[in-house]
């Protein structure tokens, strides 16, 4: 196996597009397992009211399992809902319970309502016995409270574009939305990657797409290209990633390579 350098403080990565469907899931689950995979320390926090990321991973998510609901609200620690993936050795879910889909009306009338997730992974990281190297955290398709929570809790966005021909629509709005993020509640957030997924190389749209994202955003795109690929989309049906639901498809392969790119990289400044 290759070894992925680890880094020295945690980097904290949300993973983040309005747009449902383009894989922010996938990427999120595929790349924590995948550093884990490769000895580092990881967390995901899923934040996405639907839970998939949860089921992806392999936790429990029933309405009554304490969740990252209970944690944006003030009830719970992260350390009190948090739970080990069944399949990685230090691989961990925050999951995500239906309860969530009310924290969104729920978190306009708390105090410091866009801080509680930053509040609630400060002290997670400051007290774990064992150093976390990755904190992802996958956002919700919309850009209301649960995504400002993930962008005041970050210094890294990684922004999942698929390779089709809406692509770049809604991407503007996206950007303004983290800019006005850094200028008035996290001056340190930054968009630092872009990982172009569901790609499929015989389409000329799709390199397009690629051309055009890669001539835009020069020092955010990974080399890796994800392939549209069945078996990346059957493994969250085994509550499986497919790092270890089929190790050596194309699929499997892509997101080790993006996640050695984002290891070796380290933090874009
Ligand atoms: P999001 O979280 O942005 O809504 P998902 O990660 O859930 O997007 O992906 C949307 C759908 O596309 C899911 O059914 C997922 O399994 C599938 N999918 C994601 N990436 C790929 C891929 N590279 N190849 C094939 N299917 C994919
Ligand atoms: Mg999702």
């Amino acid at each position: 196996t290759q070894n992925f350098p680890l880094p020295e403080t945690p980097r904290v990565i949300t993973v983040a597009n309005q747009k449902g469907g383009v894989g922010k899931t996938t990427t999120t689950v595929n790349l924590a397992a995948a550093l884990a995979r490769q000895g580092a320390h990881v967390l995901v926090i899923d934040l996405d009211p639907q839970g998939n990321a949860s089921t992806a991973l392999g936790v429990e998510h029933r309405a009554e399992t304490p969740s990252v609901y209970d944690v944006i609200v003030g009830e719970a620690t992260i350390d009190e809902v948090v739970q080990k993936s069944p399949e990685f050795e230090r691989l961990f879910c925050v999951p995500a319970t239906i309860h969530l889909a009310g924290a969104e009306i729920e978190l306009v009338s708390l105090v410091a309502r866009e801080q509680r997730l930053r509040t609630a992974v400060e002290l997670y990281l400051a007290e774990s016995d064992d150093p976390v190297h990755y904190v992802f955290i996958d956002c919700p398709p919309s850009l209301g409270l649960l995504t400002i929570n993930a962008f005041v809790a970050a210094r890294e966005v990684l922004i999942p574009i698929q390779c089709e021909y809406y692509a770049l629509e809604g991407l503007s709005q996206l950007l303004n939305s983290i800019q006005l993020i850094e200028r008035h509640l996290n001056p340190d957030l930054r968009v630092s990657t872009i990982l172009l997924t569901m790609y499929d190389a015989r389409t000329n749209l799709a390199n397009q797409v690629v051309a055009d994202v890669r001539e835009h955003f020069p020092q955010q795109v990974l080399d890796t290209l994800i392939p549209r690929s069945v078996r990346i989309s059957e493994a969250p049906s085994y509550g499986q990633t497919v790092i270890s639901y089929d190790q050596n498809s194309p699929g499997s392969l892509s997101y080790l390579e993006a996640a050695a790119e984002i290891a070796t990289r380290g933090a874009v400044a």
